[in-house]
Parts: structure tokens; C-alpha cells; sequence
């Protein structure tokens, strides 16, 4: 029977400046309800008066129609008395917003592309329209909360029409900050940079025309875009490509393109449902697409690879553009050899000029720099490599039990850094900073620290940082700790790396410990030498190392990183030893190869342990292997390099009867009980298959297959013993993880013993996912001990 009711619903998520208080109004007028919607510290509040079948069919289409860009986490309805309303109004916020909630930029949605590209709409053509669906949010807030006030939209007063549209709550644009239109909002022009005196074009139209003539005629355009300034150029045009390549100073590192269309992009890969899903979401990132088209793109705009990452246009700037473009474009990120993308005009005037022809410019001022994502579908389900526009800044839920956590600031690592703000219960990971070694990024870093605790008016109680001495990240936190007498916590890199994954699967603080398995590049060590390749027990409030892949030697520090070729010479001379290499292999291309190098010195280095520290590293064992096999032995020109082309060769190929996958031993020290991966015995076959000329293919398909099944043996061998028994579930993190066919394969192993696989998905397996779990593990012991002042300094390893 319909009883005539008033029910109080609580709604918490993603549900401010989102467009929620509309949709709620105009969801209970057609439900016939009276009552009011308001924001307030917790989400939206909604009281409504209704008879009960309307109301149940109201929370029914709360859920089924909530706008694009809301995440609804929970919601809790209450019967009150029975309360007298005149209609369903939208009232004044109560108690100040939920600023933990800031709304990532979102892609252009589908009204107002339509309204873009429609010559009957008073928006045709205009390259800043947006609504409460869709465009840039984070990338333009300087303040809190999300007003238009606060935004640099605070340029832009609003015209008659506009303000009219904002607000009516039946509009689209009702309270969409960023509102803007040709009368009263931003606009675009064009500099060209090949004159003394940069000639202007203003006319909009005028603009755009030329930019797109420029393009197709192979110039390179600099573009202000969203969160920053892209380079574009034709990517089918290999000159317009190479020249851009040249200007850049960039070389090897792939370009991002963006296409018109999904049909546009299938001319060049065959995408999967899922990664169409991808390309399309309100995120828009780059995704890493298999390069197996019917046609070919120019060598250079990925050399060596055998993927091409592609993105759809997600502002209307980039919609108008790309709609008279027939093929891709590179659109790669503008900036400075290794600086931040260039956000501001005058900076892009004088850093840009050298390598773009023309500029296409806007006077929108963008208040966070902030790049494209970049997510690969790993295992049917979206990975972040890279996590910036479209997915930060949102909060990654907190697990169950840590609901008291501190609000605390957790400063990430060193290279491809992010940091992490813990504000009310909410982690809030930036965006994507870049390697804090170049000087301009780390500036760039500081000042996002500045903004973040500006924006989320954060006051940490507590400071965490990576245990390494010499991380600049971690040197600013000793810094700011001791000048504002807050206590410190160095965490170690992959025990954050576990926690991070642990985190993003919503492990509960109280659970029991997971098998952890971290593989990367580099992390500093609790015992002083370096980490890479590492087996952990973990859970929030301890770790401790099982296993690791056997130390060797990194000649020369950080420079076996750029010259992959010493990691080979070092792994040869651990695996069997040099004489016996020149004895069995010295007919080799790379024994000739070898000898050639400065070897003496090296040797001379390697006794006196002078600048060589032991490193149990897996992103060397992939340098050392690439290196053998001929791929960027001389120099790697990123990190990863030599591991991104051997995985890129690998792919078409599967270990048969005839061709095992390359063996690996399992070792134990007999002082600490440690276990330890050799690659001994994989070295002598890789070393067999290159006397017998087998093709570079199988072989770099016969070491991932054989590593993966290592480690599959390893964590055998750990639940053997009597600490390992109870584990069931495995965490896989580390920059090593992205590579696919590595971790499909060790994921495929582990769930054939009967284990569950935690993997990454919304945050990065790299190091940019460090910050999460160097915030998780000190939240863990701040719960644990109520006073922060008597933590450890410390969450080493035991
Ligand atoms: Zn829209
Ligand atoms: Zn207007």
C-alpha cells in the first residue's frame, strides 16, 4: 500500500560539481516529489516528502541516472517525520563543501560536441564549450571550493545567455563553472615564429584554418591545450616527424598520436572492445594500442616498439582540429628536452620557439600543468602507466579500517614521482610529476606541493618519505619535517610499492599478510645496497624480505643504466665467470663486442667495489639480456628502453617442448636464510641460442617466459616454508610489471597454484604509484598508536 512519507538520503562519493543537484531535481519533479537537494561537508543531502513507490522509484534512478562524471559511493536513507514542502527546490550549500573532492577534467561529452559541430547552435565552432558533463576542472582550480571565482575561468564574466543557462536547473550548464561561449569566453589565436615580429591571427576561424593548413602542409604546431601545450605535426608525414624529432632533441621515446575517429585509429591497430571503451571514457588517455592495422605509421614515431599509443580529441579545440584532418597526429607533449610540459604563453614564446613553426594559442590560464594519462590493457582490464589528466585528482578509497587515519603527506619517490595528500579519510594521489632529477620538474614538484595544500587547505600531522639518502623528495621531507617540528616516516621503496597494490585492491588494514612481489629498476634497501627484484611478506603495519634475485654488481652506478652493455659484462662475469666466457663463447658477436669495451677498468672497479653497488635488480637483468641480444647496448635513452623492445619482440612467439622457456635456479644463503633467484643457468642457454644464431625473437620470448616461471617457482618455494604457508594471495607491483607479457604470464602461473593475484589498475605498477603506499603505511601505525610522536622513524624491512 503507498504511504505518503519523508525520507532524509545521504549521498557520498564524486557528487559535487558534478551536475548531482540537478539531476536529483529533475529526477524527483518527474517523480512527482517535493522536498530540497544540498551540498554539504559530507556530499548531497536530499529531503523529499512522496508517496513511498515514488520515492523507492527515485532511488532507484539516482543510480541508473546519475550524471556522467558522479561516483556515487554510498547512500543511506532515513524515515523522518513527516515534513511539509511547496515543491523540490536546490538549496544554499551547508557547511562548507567536501573539498577532498576536487573533479579530474573530463573529455568532451556528446551534447556538446554535437552543439560544437552544429551551425545552428550559438556554440558552433568554439573551442572552450563545456558543460557540467564534461571539460576542464582540476586543470583551472586554484582554490576551494570549486566556484567559478576560484577557477581561471574568474577572467571570463559571464555574458547574459550564459548566466541565464547556469542558472536554470533544466540546462546542462546549470552551475557548470567553466561555462563559457563565444561572447564571453576565452578565445584562440595564432603566432607564427618565423618572423622577427610574430605576426597575430585572431579571428577564431581564421585561426584554426591555418593552424590545420599548417599541419597538413607538415609544419609543426605548438598547441595549448588543456593542462599543457602539445606539439603536433602530420603523423603519417615521416619528414614532418623526423623534423619534429630533431627540433625536440628527443629520440627513441615513442609519440603519442590522436585521431579524428575510432575509425580513424583502426586504420593503423585492431582494437579490442575494451580499449575502444577506453579511448571513448570521459578519462580520454593515451592508450597503448597493438600497431597490427592494415596500414603502417612512419618508423619514427615508435622505434622499436610494436605498439602506438593513440587518444581520441577530448577538448573541442582538439575536436575542431582533428575533424579536418584525415590521419593522425602526433600530439606529444610541448616542452623542453626532459621539462614539464610548457603550460604558460610567454614561456611556450620563448622555450617553444626553436622547434614549432606556429602557435596556436588561448588566453584560458591553466592553474595545474598536467599531462595525458598513458593505460595499457593488461589481462582484459585497464593499467595506468602514466595517472594525470582524467584521474587526478580523484581519491582512491582508503580499505576498510582506515577510517582513522591521519591527514598526512606522503612525497613519493624520484623518478616518475607523485605525491600523496591524506585529508579526511581520503587519498588524494596527484597527478603525474616527472623524474625530480631535472631540476625544472623538481621546481615544478615543489609547487604542486604548494598548490595541493592550498587547494585542499591540508595541514599534515605527519610526514612520509623513501628511505633513499639521496632522493631529492626525500631530502625536501627531512627539510620541511624539521622545520615544522613534524615527525617523519622513511618508508622502503617496494614495501610502498606492495602497500600502494594492496591499497588500490582494497586490502583491509586488519587482514592477513599478502606474498608481495616488487620488481623494478631501483629502490634503496634496508641493508644499504640496492633492491629491484624483491619477495615480501606484507601487510600495512610489517614486511619482511623472503627472497630476492641474486645481487650483481652495477658498474658505475647510475651509468649501467644509460649504457646497458656494463650490466651484461657484470651478470656474464657472475653468471660463469669471464675466462670461462672467452673460453666457450669467443667465436660471439657479443664476446667481440665485449672485448672492445673499456674492460680493464671495469675490472679494477668491480675489486676494489669503488662506485659499484650490488644491486638484486630485475629492470638490469632486462638491460643486461637486451643488451646481449643486440638491443641498445651501447646507450638506453630512457629507462626501460632495452626491456620495452625486448618485450616488443617476444610477443608473436610461445616457448614450445622443443624450445623451453630458459632456466633459472632458486639458491638459499645459508647465514640469513634468504632465498635467492639466479639467472645462472638462463645465461648458458641464451648463451647456446646465440651460438646457434636463434633468431632474437624466441630468444627474448624464452627469457620472459622463463622468468615468469621463475618467479612462479620462487613463490613455490616460499609457501614451502613454514613462513609462507598461510599465503594465498600475491601482490605484483613494480615498473617491471608493465610489461604485458611478463605479467600475464606470472598472473596465468600463480592462478594455476590456486593463488588469487592482486594487480594494479588505477594506480601505476612504477614508481608513480609509491606515494599511495607510503601514505598507507604510515596511516597503518598512526592508527595503531594514537600519539604520532612516538612512531619509529623508520618501516624498514625485517
Ligand atoms: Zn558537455
Ligand atoms: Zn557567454
Amino acid at each position: 500500500m503507498e504511504v505518503r512519507q519523508t525520507v532524509e538520503i545521504r549521498v557520498r562519493g564524486t557528487v559535487q560539481g558534478v551536475g548531482f543537484r540537478p539531476t536529483v531535481w529533475r529526477l524527483a519533479c518527474d517523480e512527482g516529489l517535493v522536498g530540497e537537494v544540498l551540498n554539504d561537508g559530507f556530499g548531497v543531502l536530499i529531503r523529499t516528502t512522496g508517496n513511498s513507490g515514488a520515492i523507492s522509484q527515485f532511488l532507484t534512478r539516482l543510480h541508473t541516472e546519475a550524471p556522467p562524471l558522479s561516483q556515487i559511493e554510498d547512500v543511506e536513507t532515513q524515515v523522518l517525520n513527516l515534513l511539509d514542502f511547496e515543491d523540490f527546490r536546490i538549496a544554499e550549500s551547508v557547511g562548507g563543501e567536501n573539498c577532498t573532492r576536487v573533479t579530474p577534467d573530463a573529455a568532451i561529452c556528446a551534447a556538446c560536441r554535437a552543439e560544437v559541430l552544429d551551425p545552428k547552435e550559438r556554440r558552433f565552432g568554439y573551442p572552450f564549450a563545456n558543460c557540467t558533463h564534461c571539460g576542464p576542472r582540476f586543470s583551472i582550480v586554484r582554490e576551494v571550493p570549486y566556484d567559478r571565482v576560484n577557477t581561471t575561468m574568474v577572467d571570463f564574466p559571464m555574458c547574459p545567455a550564459c548566466n541565464s543557462e547556469y542558472l536554470q536547473p533544466a540546462d546542462r550548464r546549470f552551475h557548470a563553472q567553466p561555462i563559457a561561449c563565444p561572447t564571453c569566453g576565452p578565445s584562440i589565436w595564432m603566432e607564427l615564429t618565423d618572423t622577427s615580429a610574430p605576426s597575430v591571427n585572431s579571428r577564431a576561424s581564421a585561426a584554426l584554418d591555418s593552424a590545420i593548413e599548417l599541419l597538413k602542409s607538415g609544419a609543426v604546431v605548438a598547441i595549448r591545450g588543456l593542462g599543457g601545450f602539445h606539439l603536433a605535426c602530420d603523423a603519417t608525414n615521416a619528414e614532418a616527424v623526423q623534423r619534429l624529432r630533431q627540433r625536440k632533441h628527443r629520440y627513441g621515446k615513442p609519440f603519442a598520436l590522436m585521431a579524428r575517429d575510432l575509425d580513424t585509429i583502426r586504420r593503423y591497430c585492431n582494437l579490442s572492445g575494451a580499449e575502444a571503451d577506453l579511448l571513448q571514457s570521459p578519462e580520454a588517455p593515451i592508450v597503448l594500442l597493438p600497431a597490427d592495422g592494415p596500414e603502417k605509421l612512419p618508423e619514427g614515431i615508435a622505434p622499436g616498439l610494436n605498439t602506438v599509443g593513440f587518444m581520441l580529441p577530448y577538448t573541442p579545440l582538439h575536436l575542431l582540429i582533428t575533424q579536418q584532418i584525415d590521419g593522425p597526429l602526433v600530439m606529444t607533449s610541448g616542452n623542453i628536452s626532459d621539462e614539464p610540459q610548457v603550460t604558460s604563453l610567454d614561456t611556450a614564446r620563448t622555450g617553444l620557439r626553436g622547434i614549432a613553426d606556429a602557435m596556436l594559442m588561448h588566453d584560458r590560464e591553466i592553474a595545474n600543468r598536467i599531462d595525458d594519462s598513458v593505460v595499457r590493457i593488461v589481462a582484459g582490464k585497464p593499467s595506468l602507466i602514466r595517472r594525470a589528466r582524467g584521474y587526478a585528482p580523484s581519491a582512491v578509497p582508503l580499505p576498510p579500517g582506515f577510517e582513522g587515519a591521519p591527514d598526512l603527506l606522503a612525497f613519493g619517490g624520484e623518478l616518475k614521482a607523485t605525491f600523496c595528500v591524506l585529508k579526511d579519510g581520503a587519498a588524494i594521489l596527484s597527478q603525474h610529476q616527472g623524474d625530480l632529477e631535472e631540476m625544472s620538474t623538481f621546481e615544478d614538484y615543489q609547487k604542486n606541493l604548494h598548490l595541493y595544500s592550498k587547494i585542499y587547505d591540508h595541514r599534515p600531522r605527519l610526514l612520509v618519505a623513501d628511505m633513499h639518502p639521496e632522493y631529492l623528495s626525500a631530502k625536501l621531507a627531512k627539510q620541511q619535517a624539521e622545520s615544522e617540528k613534524l615527525p617523519l616516516l622513511e618508508v622502503q621503496h617496494h614495501y610502498a610499492h606492495i602497500a600502494s597494490c594492496m591499497v588500490e585492491n582494497g586490502v583491509a588494514l586488519d587482514a592477513p599478510p599478502v606474498l608481495g612481489i616488487a620488481i623494478d629498476g631501483l629502490g634503496f634497501g634496508d641493508d644499504g645496497t640496492i633492491w629491484g627484484g624483491e619477495f615480501l611478506i606484507t601487510d600495512y603495519r610489517s614486511c619482511r624480505r623472503l627472497a630476492t634475485f641474486k645481487p650483481v654488481a652495477m658498474v658505475g652506478g647510475v651509468q649501467a643504466i644509460r649504457e646497458p652493455w656494463r650490466n651484461t659484462y657484470a651478470h656474464l662475469v657472475a653468471a660463469l665467470g669471464w675466462n670461462q666466457f672467452a673460453e666457450k663463447f669467443s667465436e660471439l658477436e657479443l664476446y667481440r663486442y665485449l672485448i672492445a669495451k673499456p674492460l680493464p677498468t671495469i675490472n679494477r672497479m668491480m675489486e676494489t667495489g669503488l662506485n659499484v653497488p650490488l644491486a638484486s635488480s630485475c629492470g638490469r637483468l632486462f638491460d643486461a639480456v637486451a643488451a646481449a641480444l643486440g638491443l641498445c647496448a651501447d646507450r638506453a635513452i630512457f629507462e626501460g628502453q632495452g626491456a620495452m623492445e625486448l618485450e616488443a619482440l617476444a610477443e608473436p612467439w610461445r616457448p614450445s617442448v622443443a624450445e623451453p622457456a630458459y632456466p633459472f635456479t632458486i639458491t638459499e644463503q645459508a647465514s640469513s636464510g634468504l632465498l635467492y633467484l639466479e639467472s645462472s643457468p638462463m645465461w648458458l642457454a641464451l648463451l647456446e641460442d646465440l651460438s646457434r644464431r636463434t633468431s632474437v625473437a624466441r630468444m627474448s620470448a624464452r627469457f620472459h617466459y622463463g622468468l615468469a616461471r621463475a618467479i612462479r617457482d620462487m613463490v613455490a618455494r616460499i609457501r614451502g616454508t613454514s613462513a609462507g604457508r598461510s599465503l594465498n594471495q600475491v601482490a605484483l607491483s613494480g615498473g617491471c610489471f608493465q610489461n604485458r607479457l611478463l605479467l600475464e604470464e606470472v598472473v596465468r602461473l600463480l592462478e594455476a597454484d590456486g593463488l588469487s593475484c592482486l594487480l594494479h589498475a588505477k594506480v601505476p605498477p612504477n614508481d608513480g604509484g609509491l606515494a599511495l603506499g607510503q601514505a598507507a603505511i604510515a596511516a597503518a601505525r598512526h592508527i595503531e598508536r594514537s600519539n604520532p610522536a612516538d612512531l619509529p622513524s623508520s618501516a624498514s624491512i625485517n
